[in-house]
């Protein structure tokens, strides 16, 4: 199945996309991630992007789409994946229909509020990327990763100026793709009665919307 999962920052992407992977036994590919570990390792990809990360602007297509090429040209693509921050605009989003496209789009109505609020408590490996919330979905041991033992970082660009740039950028150039899948008749509609329950039980929400046996 090939999944993408759509939805403002800190509305919870990452941790249910991660989850789904293991459930549906397919890849959760994140570009930012992709990006964060390449400026990591220093690569000419990751020092062309860096101050894109930095300053919480979208890079730029053409690098994007380089990516994400080469990523689902992999072998464990083969069953399908989840995309999780891609596509971020229009353009990204007719261009990958021209190589590939979803089955299903995920979108996690979640309120711009909550997003906010979120983002203050947000926390994120430093090595593995594995994201958790110091409210909900908290570490076995306070700043200290469970999967890798990696520390828990605060991303630089979820300082207040960052967080309202990358929401901006959401609301403009994203949330369009909202009526773009549904005209496509992918998209399912998300809303959580509960944000704040634990990440098993919303992830179990999404995957009866996708109509998947647990
Ligand atoms: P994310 O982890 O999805 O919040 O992405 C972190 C950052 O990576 C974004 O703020 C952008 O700078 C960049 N990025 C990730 N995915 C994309 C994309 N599809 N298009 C443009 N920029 C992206």
């Amino acid at each position: 199945m090939k999944i993408m999962i759509l939805g403002p920052m800190n509305s919870g992407k990452g941790t249910y996309a991660s989850r789904m992977s293991k459930a549906l036994k397919i890849p959760h590919i994140s570009t930012g991630q992709i990006f964060r570990d390449n400026i990591a390792a220093k690569t000419d990809l990751g020092k062309e992007v860096e101050k894109f990360l930095v300053s919480g602007a979208l890079v730029p297509d053409d690098l994007v789409m380089q990516v994400v090429k080469e990523r689902i040209s992999k072998d464990d693509c083969k069953n399908g994946f989840i995309f999780d921050g891609f596509p971020r605009n229009l353009e990204q989003a007719m261009w990958f229909d021209q190589i590939d496209g979803f089955d299903a789009v995920v979108y996690l109505d979640v309120p711009r509020e909550i997003v906010i609020e979120r983002a203050s408590n947000r926390r994120t490996c430093k090595d593995c990327g594995e994201i958790y919330n110091v409210v909900t979905c908290k570490p076995k041991k306070e700043g200290i990763c469970d999967k890798c033992g990696g520390e828990l970082i605060q991303r630089s660009d979820e300082t207040e100026e960052g967080i309202k740039k990358r929401l901006d950028d959401y609301e403009r150039l994203t949330k369009p793709l909202v009526d773009y899948y549904r005209e496509q008749g992918v998209l399912k509609n998300i809303e959580f009665k509960n944000h704040n329950a634990p990440p098993e039980e919303n992830t179990r929400i999404i995957l009866e919307a996708l109509g998947v046996k647990q």
